[in-house]
């Protein structure tokens, strides 16, 4: 019932940005408290007994359920963003994409070997972007990495859990 909800408050923009793509707005989520609200207690129920120590939220759309998880969590949050925005030493991970390269990065001093990371983005298609972000965290041997996403779009990319290695967790709310 509650995903119903959820779903039922999700916005699709058919050929945004291009054409073909059918594109799930998260906004229409965000905006609404009686989402978040469910979003975050999936969150916790889903991590609570984890020991979760750090989520790190993927630019843009992930920075927002990490907050409200985190503070549920009792966690802190480490930004992974695009290159250039953050103010300090990074680590970087580039990956392929449709049209060309990306790149992701966090800061140097973000993640230590005592850590359990939960990794957070809105949403799962190939899986390229997460993956990088898995390769990236791996970096700072944390002692275990977790995967979520409020959105998989499993009839879409039904092998993009695949890309995964087998040790790492990974969960969507819908
Ligand atoms: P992937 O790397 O899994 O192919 O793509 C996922 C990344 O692209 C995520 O960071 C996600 O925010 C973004 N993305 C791709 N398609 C969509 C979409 O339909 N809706 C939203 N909200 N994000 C998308």
């Amino acid at each position: 019932m509650n995903n119903q909800f959820l779903l039922n408050n999700l916005r699709c923009i058919p050929d945004w940005p291009i054409k073909g793509v059918n594109f799930r707005d998260v906004t229409t989520l965000f905006k609404s408290a009686e989402c978040i609200r469910i979003i975050t207690d999936e969150l916790y129920d889903l991590y609570k007994d984890k020991g979760i120590t750090k989520i790190v939220g993927i630019e843009s759309r992930g920075f927002v359920m990490s907050s409200a998880a985190a503070i549920r969590l009792g966690a802190g949050i480490v930004l992974c963003r695009k290159p250039g925005k953050l103010p300090c030493e990074t680590i970087q991970m580039s990956y392929a994409k449709e049209y060309g390269i990306d790149t992701i990065e966090i800061h140097k001093d973000s993640i230590t070997e005592d850590d359990v990371i939960l990794l957070h983005d809105d949403l799962l298609a190939t899986g390229g972007t997460m993956k990088a972000a898995c390769d990236l965290v791996r970096k700072f041997h944390p002692k275990k990495v977790y995967c979520n996403f409020i959105i998989e779009l499993q009839s879409e990319f039904p092998n993009a859990r695949d890309i995964f290695d087998d040790d790492i967790e990974v969960t969507s709310l819908l």
